[in-house]
């Protein structure tokens, strides 16, 4: 044991620079994290572009560290994955969605959430059950809920993964390809996924704009999503010129800051609120 102890100290000697040191700490935290009172989910709507109305809201994970600060999910999701940790957090954010989820009922509000789930989740041949028992246990519906998928995440463990979503599927829930047009093979993916939305990764969404290769990209991809009969979402949206693109394109979902950036639940609600009065 104090022999490990050795080893590991030789470790951070020789080759650790600043923001291996900092991974590390943010491994050691995230158990305690989970356990703590560190995490919380923002809201952010995702807005019909026919109707103008929020039918869902994607969940995103925030973590507040006494010490370390505000860390970002693209920080630690990706650690939190090399370190087995990521299980845990996913069924974290699916207890807490599900309850948001039945306490917006139960305040007269409509909207379904989207959730984010990861490779290894979609590789555990558990996630299915775990999701319909939690189902249960709060009282939702599972056609009022959407899960977004990454695409690189469902190369992980591809024959598992569809397994699990069409089992899903089967129960009411809805698929979303997230992050599409990015990562391996998206069209291959795509022939092999049980999908109802596609959502055209914002890299493709925040500079959109006529006349760019953004426009043809985009373009190329509501129409493919159309002719596999799949609602085609845009992600990033932060302005008035991409939103008219988006329009004239027949995109049918857009999410982004032009509409509101991820918002703590109450504020989300009030920002429902205040939209509905106008
Ligand atoms: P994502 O699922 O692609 O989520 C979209 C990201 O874009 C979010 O970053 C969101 O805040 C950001 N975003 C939304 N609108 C705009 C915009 O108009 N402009 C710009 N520049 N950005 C915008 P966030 O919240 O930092 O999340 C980053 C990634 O972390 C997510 O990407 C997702 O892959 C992962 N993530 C977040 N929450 C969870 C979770 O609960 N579980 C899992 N497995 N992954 C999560
Ligand atoms: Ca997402
Ligand atoms: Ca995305
Ligand atoms: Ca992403």
């Amino acid at each position: 044991c104090a022999k490990r102890e050795g080893r590991r100290i030789g470790l951070y000697r020789e080759g650790m620079d600043e923001r291996h040191l900092r991974q590390l700490a943010i491994v050691g935290e995230l158990r305690n994290a989970i356990e703590g009172d560190q995490f919380s989910l923002h809201y952010q709507p995702k807005v019909d572009l026919r109707t103008r109305r929020v039918r869902h809201v994607e969940a995103l994970l925030r973590w507040t560290h006494p010490q370390l600060g505000r860390i970002g999910p693209d920080e630690f999701i990706p650690l939190a994955e090399r370190a087995g940790l990521i299980g845990a957090l996913t069924h974290w954010v699916i207890d807490h969605a599900f309850a948001e989820l039945a306490a917006w009922r139960t305040a007269g509000f409509d909207h379904g959430v989207a959730i984010n789930l990861s490779a290894i989740d979609l590789a555990d041949p558990n996630l299915a059950s775990t999701v319909l028992d939690r189902l249960q246990h709060h009282r939702v519906t599972a056609g009022d809920i959407i899960l977004e998928v990454t695409e690189s995440a469902v190369l992980a463990d591809m024959e598992r993964a569809v397994q699990t979503l069409k089992r899903l599927r089967s129960e009411g829930f809805r698929v979303s390809v997230d992050d599409f047009g990015t990562g391996q093979s998206s069209l291959a993916q795509l022939k092999r996924l049980p999908a109802d939305e596609l959502k055209i990764d914002k890299s493709f969404v925040l500079q959109l704009a006529p006349g760019t290769d953004d426009e043809r990209i985009v373009q190329s991809i509501v129409q493919l999503g159309h002719a596999l009969g799949i609602k085609v979402v845009a992600e990033g949206l932060e302005n008035e010129i991409g939103l008219e693109v988006l329009l004239r394109l027949g995109c049918d979902v857009a999410q982004g800051y032009h509409f509101s950036r991820p918002l703590p639940c109450e504020a989300l609600l009030d920002w429902l609120r205040r939209r509905q009065e106008q």
